[in-house]
């Protein structure tokens, strides 16, 4: 590898746009998008048996068990496509999960660059995941804020779209909890390693957007 690979890390509660900025910088930036959630997603839709394994996690908004979820973005990260980095959507989500990706991006002379923590607050998460509608190739609107030009129809490439099995109000409000139990000790983990940038997730896509690729630069 000549040049050095990038690796950004997307932090920050369930809804808090994640996907929706990954996606973005990842295109922006010439960078890979990997979204464990999505990775998960696609597992189930061809039936596979980590598929499977997931999804009885996920639609009780419970996390996938740590070996698992490494060993997936271990064989994700490996492709030729990730030369140049990536952007980590819903990885690391644990404090043993970020110390498996700090050991595994040494062995690839890499280390995590940026750590944009996106901040929005309870009330608006429930909000943007009840009205949160999917295509089935990843791709994220929002009934009211980021509509799709024919309703429940993708944009892209004209097939339905669907609400997530686990953005029920009452699965959503167990997705928080296990966010500020497990995932939020990474907050501190990486404001010590001095790669955190705090974005405020309130404002709208593009000037999100905006501030992320300030953040990075
Ligand atoms: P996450 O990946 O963090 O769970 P998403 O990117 O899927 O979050 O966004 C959750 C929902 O909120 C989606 O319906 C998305 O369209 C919407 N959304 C994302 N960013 C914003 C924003 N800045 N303002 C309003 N709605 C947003
Ligand atoms: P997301 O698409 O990021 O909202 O993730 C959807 C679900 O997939 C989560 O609620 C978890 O059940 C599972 N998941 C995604 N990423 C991880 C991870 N890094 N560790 C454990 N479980 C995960």
């Amino acid at each position: 590898m000549n040049e050095k690979a990038t690796y950004i890390v997307m932090l920050g509660p369930p809804g808090a746009g994640k996907g929706t900025q990954a996606k973005i910088l990842a295109e922006k930036l010439g960078l890979v998008h990997v979204s464990t959630g999505d990775l998960f997603r696609e597992n189930l839709s061809q039936e596979t048996e980590l598929g499977k394994l997931a999804s009885s996690f996920m639609v009780r908004g419970e996390l996938v068990p740590d070996d698992v979820t490494i060993a997936m973005v271990k064989e994700r990260l490996s492709r030729p496509d990730c030369a140049r980095g990536a952007v980590m959507d819903g990885f690391p989500r644990t404090p043993a999960q970020a110390g498996a990706f700090e050991t595994l991006l040494a062995e690839i002379d890499g280390k995590v660059d940026h750590v944009p923590f996106i901040s929005v607050p309870n009330d608006v998460l429930v909000e943007r995941l009840s009205g949160r509608w999917m295509s089935h190739s990843g791709r994220v609107y929002h009934a009211l804020y980021n509509p799709p030009k024919v309703k429940w129809v993708d944009d892209v490439d004209g097939s339905p779209l669907y609400q997530r099995e686990d953005d029920k109000p009452e699965t959503v409000l167990h997705r928080i909890k296990v966010y500020y139990d497990q995932t939020s000790p990474l907050i501190e983990f990486y404001r010590q390693a001095g790669t955190l940038v705090e974005i405020d997730g309130t404002k709208e896509i593009e000037q999100v957007t905006e501030d992320l690729l300030e953040a990075v630069a």
